[in-house]
Formats: C-alpha cells, structure tokens, sequence
C-alpha cells in the first residue's frame, strides 16, 4: 500500500512527519518520555490538544465562588492551623475585599510550605471549590504568594494530557516549538478542497493555532464546552479519522479467512441445562446472531450492546462454547483486572462442570505462574481469561479461534489491530465479539462502530428489583449519612461515590479522602473503605475485595467503580454532585446496585441551586431505568453550552470529538469518509496516521 510505504519512510519534506528530536532542546531522554504520550513525530505535536482549560484571566472574589466550579481567588492568610485528626492536614483560611473567607486544605504537605502561609502573606490560588464542615474550600490549590501586583493571565491557560516526568509547563513549551513549524494551509490541508469547503469549516491551520493559544479575545464559554469553531473543524477531522481507521481495520480484517465453528446442540444443551436461570428471549436471539457469523468461514466482527445487567457475560460464554465444539481457543479480555476476575469466576463456575478448562493471564500473574499460564495458551487450554495481557507480545496461542473483548470503549483501536496478529497465522484471523455496556443511542451507532455489525440486547432478565432513585439536596447530607447508618445495622451494604466534573485523578482521589475522613468521622463502628485511582493497584484490590466479602460495609470511591463490579449485597448508593454528570454516566454508576434481591435505592445528592437542564436530567434518572431511553434523553438534551461531555470523550478515546455532542457532523463525516477511501486513499492514510499516529503506522506495517 503506497500509504504504509511513506509512513515507514517519512517524508523529509514535510516539516509534520519529522522525528521531534529536530525540534530544539528536544533531546533522547525528552523523546522517549513524548514516546509514552505517543508522541513520535512533529505532527503529533500539533495534534497533541488540550484536554481542557484553566480560566486564570480573571480573580473571583470569595463571595461569588461557587461550588463544583473551578476559581482562581486572591487573598490575605487569616488564620493557618495544622493538625492530626485522621492523618497530617494543613488548613489556611483567606480572605478578600467581599470580607468572606475561603479555606486552603492540604492533606500533603513540607514543613516550610506550611511556613510560608504566615498571617497576613497574600495569595492566588488556582483550583476548584467545594462544600467544606465551614463553608467553601479548596482542597490542594495550585497557589502562589505575591509580593506585588502580578497581572492575571490574557488568555485561557490549555491543560495538556501529560505523563510522569513531564509537566504542563515543559510540555507547553515543546507544542510552542512545534508549532512555529506549522505550514501554511495547502500543505498541512488533507482534505480534497471540493469534499471540504462546501462543510464551511474553519481552516485547519487557524483550528490547531486556536485551540493551542486561545486568542485574548476568543470566546470563552464556547473553547469551554468544546463547541468553539475551532474545536468543532478539529472533531470532524477526528471523527473522520477514526470513521476511515474503521473501515480500513474492517476491509483488512475482512481479507482474511476464519475457522467456521458450527455449534454443538449437545454440549450447548448440557452446558443451558447447568445454569441457574432461564435464557432471556434477547439472550437467545442475539446468540443465534453470533452463531450465524461463527458458522462461516469469514471473521466475526460483532458488537453486543446490552444494558447494565442485561447479561451480556453468559452471551460470551454461549459463543465461547463454538469454539470449544471446533477444538478452538476463546480469549476473553476485560480492561480491568477487577473486571475479568469477575468474567474468570464466571466462566469457572460454568465450564469447570463441563471439563473445559479456563486459564488466567493477567500483569499481575508473573514469575512461575506466568510462565505457567503461557505454557497452557501454547499447549492450546480451551479459554483464557484476563486483561489486555492475552493480547502482548510473546503470548501464543496454539489456536485461537474467538476472542471476546468487554467494555470496548476502554480499549482503543490500537488494542482492536493487536488481535489481528494473535490469530492462526497463514491468512486467518480469529472472529471477534465486543461486548459494551455504553448506552449509545440506536442513531449513533452505526457511526461509532463503523467497522462492526450489532445485536442489541434489549432486554433484563426478569426478577430484578428496580433501583428506587431519589434526588436530595446537599443541605439534607446529613439525613441521608443517618440511612447509611441504618442500612448498614441491617447487614446492607452501601456506596458513597465521589465526582467531579475536572477530568483530573489527582482531584477526584481528593475529594474521596476528604468524603471518607468525613464519614469515618461522623459513622464511627463502621466499616469504611476508600477505592480511587491513585491508589495502589494492591490496595485497591483489598478494598474492593473487602467489600466484595463483607467485610466492608460503606464504600467510599471515586467513578473508578463505574464499570462492571458487582456486588449484589450492595443496595444504596450516594453520588456527590450527582448534578455534575452526564445521564449516561450516572445511569452506569447506578447499575452497581439493584443487583441482588434487595430493593435498592440510589441517592443523587446534589448542590441547589439546580439549572433547568441538570434538573431534567435527575428528572430523567428518576423516571426511568432503560439505558437506551436515557441515552436519547442525554443527546436531546445536551444542549449548546451545556459543560458535559468531557467524559464521553474519554470514554470514545478521542481527543476533541464527543460522538454523542458532535451527532450532526456524522453524516458529513460518512460521506467525506467514503469519498476519501475511493479516490484519495494515500490522504485518508495520512489522515488517520495524524490522529492515531504510532497504533496507525504500526497496523500498516
Ligand atoms: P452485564 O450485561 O452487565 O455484563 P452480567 O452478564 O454481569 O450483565 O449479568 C448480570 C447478572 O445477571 C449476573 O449475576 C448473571 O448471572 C445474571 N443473569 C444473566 N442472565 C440471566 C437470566 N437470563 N436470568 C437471570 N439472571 C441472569
Ligand atoms: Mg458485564
């Protein structure tokens, strides 16, 4: 392909496509930390966008902050008490001119830091606001002390995804260089000008130049919402990155042959008959789906959406027993180690019976274990389970015939092209099932999965409680800690989850320690337990596996917990700031309850007042328990300036696009998309190397 021959030999030419070691004072060390952001080449650079921004070009005066917004505030130290309650915390109060005063909390601190925050030292601080025991606080602000007037910043300070050893700062710098190396419009330009001018979007080069240094003058509340002209030329462009990838990773994949797995009524009647339930009609009809596309001899490519709990993992197995029939292995993956030990009980409880052996690999199996492990996948064990892990270098498979991946959207592309090299070599290519519980509306999907047919699982298995939701406001906090009380004196088990609408780990696991300081306080005789994501894997995993055996009764986390655990004594759940989510993510983190016999109840706490729109939303939420529902519900009412999405990005792996938010561009995007394939394919690779970069140049190859 003319495109994977130019991406192997980049042209010297093209200032983009030079390594980022031409850049000055970029040297090897600097090169191989860029390399983990995925950053190679100049270009990557200029597309490396900032996740969000900080607003610094204005002060608040304490009196107009609000809670959950993030505020830059300047003021004179009252008063500074250190102290040892739980564990080490600093606490500074300040004050200004509107004579309210703010307090600085800091769980981590130096002694002299504490030293410089003398009574009457002026400050700026920089970080979001929340409700505190007395009043509003910032919990570890970026701060500095001022000697003197110091100017506010004349625009909007960009946040850059960074790494270890890499802050905001240097990584600022390093764009700035490669971005005076940008060229002009022609060249940089990818899109054949007849598909692109009649979309009337803004040229790209004035896109990567505005999101990069937001003008002075630009508008504010738009590069906010990710819906400035600028924001929007560069979501089309990813969107029809990622479209093209698709349909490349489609065709390719498509090219190769597969091992037909017919089923075996005999064994799939056995293995029916062993289980606790009854199949759900959506459970059998989407089975039979798969058992079409596994019955010919070309790659299964299936998406199966199902709600929370529509049980989706015995959908898996069903299809892992094709492959057993046909003396062929299943690889099934999940993103998180939590997650796939749940699909490895699972399937252990299942198979096991049957004398089908289920293997585990995940990082965390390593010396003689791994090896072990390896030496079953080489001598051709039936089924693996684990996480991404199955899918590394130097892990052979004598002769996978199916591998099943869970909660796609937290895999990437890159991951999808990895498989392709897993499979029986000599032109075959394992069939692939993707299992997700992501509520995409029916519109949107075929547009988000561009390169998979799918079956829907639109069904619950019946029995289920439903998950009674109740919205309070945080003025009745304290009612509500008096339910967790009873709850959990009735033997229960309860979840606080903590949010926060910063796309940042290091603030979400502070508002957790602060949340389960308070509630260990307040609940002594409890249980308590903390999950969050700067926790150590080790740790995390004993809370989760305290709560999972009871001997946690109140679980305080962060949205890590969003995600596929299940416990089914587990029946109330408080979410903080339930007014700062999306309805898709809010509809997740309820589906950890309501997962047992028990009337479950779900507590949306929220800080009045409330806008029109997040009202509607825990309205929605109230109402209704059906994943697809709430997810139209969510894209009709996102509406212009509404602050969400951030979440949805991530969730998508994308950069700027939001595919719920950016619905409108889709149409467009097919189009050009199509368009591109047939008559300018070179630029369609170029294209999808510039957004996917290093997963892209490693799939052509
Ligand atoms: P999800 O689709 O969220 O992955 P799971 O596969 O984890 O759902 O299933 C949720 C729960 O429902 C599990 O405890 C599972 O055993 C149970 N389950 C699955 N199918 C049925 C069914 N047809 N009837 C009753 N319970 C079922
Ligand atoms: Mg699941």
């Amino acid at each position: 392909m003319a495109a994977s021959a130019d991406a192997r030999n980049p042209d010297k030419t093209d200032p983009g496509r030079q390594a980022v070691t031409t850049l000055p004072g970029v040297g090897p060390a600097l090169a191989d930390t860029l390399r983990k952001l995925g950053i190679e080449q100049v270009q990557d650079l200029w597309f490396h966008l900032p996740l969000r921004y900080e607003d610094r070009t204005r002060i608040t005066a304490i009196g107009d902050l609000e809670a959950g917004e993030p505020a830059q505030v300047e003021g004179v130290v009252e008063a500074v008490e250190a102290g040892f309650r739980y564990r080490p915390q600093l606490r500074v109060a300040i004050s200004d001119a509107s004579r309210q005063t703010l307090v600085l909390r800091f769980f981590h601190f130096r002694r002299q830091q504490a030293q410089q925050f003398a009574p009457g030292v002026r400050l700026r601080c920089y970080g979001a606001i929340r409700h505190g025991q007395h009043g509003l606080e910032m919990v570890h602000p970026q701060y500095r002390v001022l000697q003197a007037d110091v100017a506010v910043e004349a625009t909007l300070t960009p946040i850059y995804p960074v790494t270890e050893g890499l802050g905001q700062q240097r990584l600022r710098g390093v764009i700035e260089k490669a971005l005076s190396r940008l060229p002009g419009e022609a060249t940089l330009e990818l899109v054949p000008p007849e598909l692109l001018s009649p979309l009337g979007l803004m040229p790209l080069r004035d896109a990567l130049l505005g999101v990069h240094r937001p003008a002075p003058d630009a508008d504010v509340p738009a590069l906010l919402a990710n819906r400035h002209p600028a924001q929007q030329r560069l979501a089309f462009e990813e969107l029809l990155a990622h479209h093209i990838s698709l349909k490349r990773l489609r065709a390719l994949v498509r090219r190769h042959r597969a091992p037909a797995l017919p089923g075996d009524a005999a064994l799939r009647g056995r293995f029916v008959a062993a289980l606790p339930f009854a199949l759900t009609r959506a459970q059998q009809r989407v089975s039979e789906e798969i058992a079409r596309d596994l019955g010919k001899g070309m790659p299964m490519l299936r998406l199966v959406q199902g709600d929370v709990g529509s049980g989706k993992t015995v959908v898996a197995a069903l299809s892992a027993l094709h492959a057993v029939a046909n003396g062929r292995q299943t690889a099934l993956m999940a993103p998180t180690e939590l997650l796939a030990e749940q699909h490895l009980r699972s399937f252990r409880e299942w198979f096991e019976p049957l004398d089908i052996e289920v293997a585990w690999l995940a990082g965390k199996v390593t010396g003689k274990a791994r090896t072990a492990a390896l030496a079953k996948l080489a001598a051709g064990v039936p089924i693996a389970v684990g996480t991404h892990a199955l899918m590394q270098q130097g892990v052979e498979f004598r002769r996978l015939g199916l591998v099943i991946v869970d909660e796609q959207h937290r895999f990437g592309v890159q991951q999808r092209m990895d498989l392709r090299d897993k499979g029986a070599g000599r032109g075959e290519a394992p069939h692939q099932l993707v299992l997700t519980a992501t509520p995409i509306p029916r519109t949107l999907a075929m547009s988000a999965y561009a390169d998979l047919d799918v079956s829907t699982l639109d069904e619950l298995p019946p029995g289920r409680t439903p998950v009674r939701t109740v919205a309070i406001a945080n003025g009745r906090r304290d009612e509500v800690i008096e339910r967790i009380r009873d709850a959990c004196t009735e033997g229960r088990q309860v979840y606080w989850v903590c949010t926060l609408i910063e796309d940042s780990d290091l603030l979400q696991a502070q508002a957790a320690e602060v949340a389960f300081a308070q509630l260990r306080a307040t609940l002594p005789g409890l249980a308590v337990g903390l999950v969050h994501g700067r926790m150590k894997a080790r740790d995390k995993q004993a809370a989760m596996d305290g709560f999972k055996d009871g001997r946690i009764a109140l679980l305080v986390a962060t949205t890590v917990i969003e995600v596929g655990v299940d416990v089914p004594n587990a029946s109330l759940m408080v979410i903080e700031n339930a007014e700062r989510l999306g309805l898709a993510q809010l509809h997740q983190l309820r589906g950890r309850v309501g997962r047992g016999s028990q009337a479950s109840t779900c507590v949306l706490l929220y800080q009045p007042p409330l806008s029109g729109l997040a009202r509607q939303r825990l309205e929605t939420l109230r109402s209704t328990s059906d994943g697809f529902v709430i997810a139209e519900q969510d894209l009709r009412l996102r509406g212009p300036g509404e602050l969400l999405g951030t979440r949805q990005t991530g969730a998508m792996g994308f950069r700027v696009a939001d595919i719920v938010r950016d619905a409108a561009l889709m149409p467009a995007v097919q189009r050009v998309g199509s368009a591109m394939l047939q008559a300018h394919p070179a630029m369609a690779g170029r294209l999808t190397e510039r957004w996917i970069g290093a997963a892209a140049r490693f799939a052509e190859a």
